[in-house]
């Protein structure tokens, strides 16, 4: 079996240690048991369900407002990143013709 990679720094030196995995490049250290459901947490999914990635192109699935405007259910969000740490409640950044670059919720886009 092979183990999974570092979830934190995502090196691939993973060694077991009882029911610990232990990443010796960072020392960080993760319960073996707890990795499908860290990997699942990991995973970023838009309203649909689908599995959302670094450089996907998405629509927005309804009208948000920004301030005075509002970006309207279809607009295009190009190249999206997923973030890391969430920044107050979004965990997208995603470019929007005319707005620039935004922080947007997965829960507000579609593939
Ligand atoms: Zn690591």
């Amino acid at each position: 079996m092979s183990l999974p990679v570092c979830p934190k720094c995502h090196e691939d030196y993973t060694y077991e240690d009882g029911h610990l995995y232990v990443c010796p490049m960072c020392f960080h250290t993760w319960d073996a048991h707890s990795q499908a459901a860290a990997e699942e947490a990991l995973i970023t999914r838009d309203v649909n369900g689908n599995e959302l990635q670094d450089g996907d192109d998405v629509i927005i699935a309804q009208d948000l407002k920004l301030g005075k405007d509002t970006i309207k259910q279809g607009t295009k969000v190009k190249g999206i990143r997923i973030l890391e740490v969430e920044y107050k409640g979004h965990d997208l950044q995603g470019r929007v013709d005319g707005f620039g670059t935004l922080y947007l919720k997965s829960s507000v886009v579609k593939k």
